[in-house]
């Protein structure tokens, strides 16, 4: 069976939606899935963070910048972020889908680039759990998390530049949404075309005379 493109996905939410969690799950729970790692030029948080992001220099960046190496970049917080191009192409064309992680800033260029990206916004259940989750975190000073607060409220007035909403209140319930978009996209006609043609083909070599008397 012929694989077409691989699906490009884009998801945003505020700092303290929990994206970690439910992309890490997500991730857990479709292997063929590639996620897409960032660079960055903020300094290490957690352990987890190596995982999604590589850490470089704000020189090592701008080189990238130079070469055009990045799908889209955006600078948050005083940190730059970028979505390497390269093995997201690569895995696209081998069939694969690849989920690409970024703020809104981000995923605004992406869709210029890539129309065909589908677009999902990840949302807290309300703005209590959101303010909990990000001064519960105990990284960043006050002045950080009131930043993060700030910014949390900026991204989400732009949910509506997005295809789809996922509210992340239980965690089973965000990850199943999200699983189900990503499946449906599969399931899409663009993405079966080559193969529907290619039985037709085989349908077309068929030897309909020998089956005459069925
Ligand atoms: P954090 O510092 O909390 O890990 O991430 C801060 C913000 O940067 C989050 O909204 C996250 O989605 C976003 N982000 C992560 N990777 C990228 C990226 O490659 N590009 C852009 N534009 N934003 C990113």
């Amino acid at each position: 069976m012929t694989k077409a493109e691989g699906n490009l996905f884009l998801l945003s939410g505020p700092s303290g939606s929990g994206k970690d969690t439910v992309i890490g799950e997500v991730l857990r729970q479709l292997p063929e899935l590639r996620f897409s790692i960032s660079c960055i030029t903020r300094p290490r948080r957690a352990e987890s963070d190596d995982q999604k992001y590589r850490f470089v220099t704000a020189e090592e960046f701008k080189k990238g910048i130079r070469e055009e190496a990045f799908l889209e970049y955006a600078e948050y917080c005083g940190n730059y972020y970028g979505t390497p191009a390269a093995p997201i192409d690569r895995w696209r064309r081998q069939g694969l889908d690849v989920l690409v992680e970024c703020d809104t800033e981000g995923a605004r260029q992406i869709c210029r680039k890539k129309p065909e990206a589908i677009s999902i916004f990840l949302m807290p259940p309300s703005f209590a759990v959101l303010h909990k989750r990000l001064t519960g975190r105990g990284t960043e000073s006050n002045d950080q998390t009131a930043r993060r607060l700030a910014a949390a409220v900026e991204e989400m007035k732009k949910a509506h530049r997005y295809q789809y909403v996922v509210v992340n209140d239980h965690l089973p319930d965000a990850v199943g949404q999200l699983i189900a978009i990503l499946t449906a996209a599969r399931c899409r006609f663009g993405a079966n075309e080559e193969f529907i043609n290619e039985v037709l083909q085989d349908a077309q070599s068929f030897h309909w005379e020998a089956h005459s008397g069925l």
